[in-house]
């Protein structure tokens, strides 16, 4: 990948002087912006320099090049591209203000940073044979600059938000029958632009995340270089990396890993039946693919692999040191040591380490809520894990989606973690719930009041606790956590936290810069926009925009957009979606983000939904015009319109123009295909779980 750039630029320049390998070299880096925005590049210089450091040991190969530029890029189709030596980057990836810009944007920077410049070794050194091995670039650049990241800022803990965020979203991708196999076969161009998602970087880092646990970080450090080094300035396949691995492990990693790369899907593990006897517990398992909407035949299950599974069994009598058994069978029966004791419980899946769902009987997960209850209730006695603890929510919610569970159940559990304070468990539960509301949004009754009341339960203390002012002493998480408390109660109608963002925004806009700091003018602009109509709408609505016209960051700029989308007022709502038509109001490439908020998190889903959907309908063939190839573009703008649209009168009617479209859709069709299998899923939940859900609804609510 080689890239040239001409014009004028503005440039911050700092050294990174890597010791590891012995024959490293100096390099010099540079961020280049637009004219007078350099110093919102010091600190990606600053990360760049730490990184190739790191790399540079971690790899142990220097970096070959004796200078590493990276460019802001004012409008760019992916979110950056890592030419060798001159990574491009969307503005909002790159540029970053210490008092200006939010700690999410400071986190999307550093991980982005991290990932492409793991692409100079793993892209660029050694390059992928042909499109199929795509998974090798991308999750690996995604797992390593996960790992360096952590290396950089231990505190922000970025592993936990990996199994909260990117773990879950390849599980959630990779449940479809639509998904695709990590190896995939590319025969087309426009295949290739398709398979740029959760699949080959979400779903491929996590099965890399597997492997290290699973041989041991030194074991697989040292395979990566046995790796790099062989194939250097060489093309590869993924069997190369294996037998890499191989040697440095002494493992058969291939016939470990095959099916989760060759094979689409991931397994549920299902705890059969459990007995407990002279101090040891026999437990049987068996695995099948897990399917998002669920009622696979007895024939399609076996069209499915069988996986090579590490089970990572904690008990009460090893809670930090899983037991290593490996589960190979569709069934299979294991004794583990399992004492007598107080507070007995086992867990499978020791820290989310591997990429599969676990469920088991309402009674033993019962004791491993009574477990997280008294870990939380008194921390000296915390002894399930915050990534367990995500796992285990993150899993009952997916199981009742596809019907294995009833979701009642689901929210029952929750009571387990009315103590929960860790800022990804919280972010697992609130994500959870707000997607059951968002696809309840067809049906009478009382159920969204009913989960706006567990969210208020949760996170108004916590807004209380953390207030609106910004503390010096504050950590990252800290930071984090009050934008996520506000935001979180904001969004369940606590009055008073809505009234005070107004407040503020209203004092912001007026020009005063300190009064809403710039982790919480999201969360203001959004809640502004979802609670008030006419005059008073507009005249916030016109703050905003005008904000996103004159910001001079770039991430802020972008969450202004972001959250114009948010309006309850049907006139806004109409502007919102022709400014997103109107290039010299909204850049080309955020067309998709302009419009999000009318379909997700949305206080009206029942009229916006119906009309940003036809609003697509409407403008497809100037999307098709404008967009062309541009496929990452046209399949976010495919998605976003019809999100949560899981009334089944618009699936009918989305399915009927994809069918009318044809061909045309070629380009999009992974993302058109996953899209309408995911509607019809949560059709299928709604339908499904509806009186369980609205009994649990009234019962909550008495
Ligand atoms: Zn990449």
């Amino acid at each position: 990948l080689v890239a040239y750039i001409i014009g004028e630029f503005d440039y911050v320049e700092t050294m990174a002087n890597p010791t590891v390998p012995a024959d490293a070299k100096p390099i010099k880096i540079r961020v280049y912006t637009l004219k007078g925005e350099s110093s919102q590049g010091t600190y990606s210089a600053e990360v760049t320099a730490r990184v190739l450091e790191y790399f540079s040991e971690y790899f142990n190969i220097p970096y070959p090049l004796p200078k590493m530029d990276l460019i802001a890029i004012p409008d760019f189709e992916f979110g950056a591209m890592e030419n060798w030596g001159l990574v491009t980057f969307r503005t909002a990836a790159l540029l970053f203000d210490e008092n200006k810009s939010s700690a999410s944007n400071k986190e999307r920077v550093c991980t982005t940073v991290a990932h492409e410049l793991a692409h100079q070794w793993f892209g660029n050194l050694v390059t992928i044979h042909w499109w199929s091995e795509l998974w090798l670039n991308e999750g690996f650049a995604t797992f390593v600059g996960t790992l360096a990241t952590d290396h950089l800022y231990p505190d922000w803990k970025i592993f936990t938000s990996f199994v909260d965020e990117d773990l879950q979203s390849a599980l959630t991708l990779d449940s479809l029958r639509s998904s695709h196999s990590v190896q995939v076969e590319i025969n087309k161009a426009t295949e290739v632009d398709q398979i740029f998602d959760q699949i080959s970087y979400e779903k491929g880092a996590s099965v890399i995340r597997m492997l290290n646990a699973c041989l041991g970080e030194q074991k697989f450090m040292d395979g990566v270089r046995i790796y790099l080094k062989r194939h250097m300035y060489g093309n590869t396949v993924t069997k190369d990396l294996w037998k890499a691995l191989s040697e440095s492990s002494g493992i058969d990693v291939e016939k470990l890993m095959g099916s989760w790369i060759k094979d689409v899907g991931y397994p549920v593990v299902t705890v059969e039946d459990f007995k407990q006897e002279n101090n040891e517990a026999t437990i049987t398992l068996s695995q099948k693919r897990f399917i998002s909407s669920g009622g696979m035949t007895p024939e399609e299950e076996a069209k499915y692999a069988t996986w090579w599974i590490p089970l990572g069994i904690t008990t009460h009598a090893s809670p930090d040191k899983p037991l290593d058994i490996i589960l190979t069978d569709k069934k299979q029966t294991i004794t583990i040591p399992y004492p007598e004791g107080e507070h007995q419980f086992f867990k499978l899946n020791f820290n989310e380490n591997g990429m599969y769902r676990v469920k088991y009987p309402k009674e033993v997960l019962n004791t491993i809520g009574e477990v997280i209850k008294i870990g939380l209730e008194d921390k000296s006695k915390e002894i399930i894990s915050v990534c367990d603890r995500i796992g285990i929510v993150g899993d009952i919610f997916a199981l009742a989606r596809n019907g294995t569970e009833q979701t009642d159940n689901a929210l029952d559990l929750l009571q387990y973690f009315e103590k929960e304070t860790d800022y990804n468990v919280l972010s697992q539960i609130y994500t959870n719930i707000q997607e059951l509301k968002s696809c309840w949004y067809y049906k009478e009754g009382r159920v969204s009041e009913a989960l706006k009341k567990i969210i208020h339960k949760i996170f108004s203390p916590l807004a209380e606790k953390y207030g609106f002012e910004a503390s010096p002493n504050d950590s990252f998480i800290d930071s984090k956590m009050r934008a996520f408390a506000i935001s979180s109660a904001a969004s369940s109608d606590d009055k008073k936290i809505i009234d005070e963002l107004i407040r503020r925004l209203e004092l912001y806009i007026q020009g005063d810069e300190n009064i809403l700091n710039p982790n919480l003018r999201k969360t203001a602009y959004t809640a502004a926009l979802r609670n008030t109509t006419g005059e008073k709408a507009e005249k916030l609505y016109d703050g905003i925009l005008n904000i996103y016209q004159t910001n001079e960051i770039a991430d802020q700029r972008l969450v202004a957009l972001q959250s114009l989308g948010s309006v309850k007022d049907s006139k806004l709502v109409q502007r919102t979606l022709e400014n997103a038509l109107n290039p010299s109001l909204v850049r080309l490439q955020d067309v998709m983000y302009s419009i999000i908020y009318l379909t997700i998190g949305n206080p009206n889903p029942r009229e916006t939904r119906p009309i940003t959907w036809h609003w697509l309908v409407d403008n497809w063939s100037t999307f098709e015009e404008r967009y062309k190839t541009v496929g990452s573009i046209l399949g976010a703008l495919f998605k976003y319109s019809t999100y949560d649209s899981c009334d089944s009168k618009y699936i009918k009617e989305i399915e009927d123009w994809v069918k009318e479209l044809g061909p045309r859709l070629d380009i999009i069709r992974r993302t058109v295909d996953q899209s309408i299998e995911a509607l019809k899923e949560q059709n299928a939940w709604v339908e499904l779980d509806n009186e369980c859900v609205q009994a649990w609804a009234n019962k909550y609510l008495a």
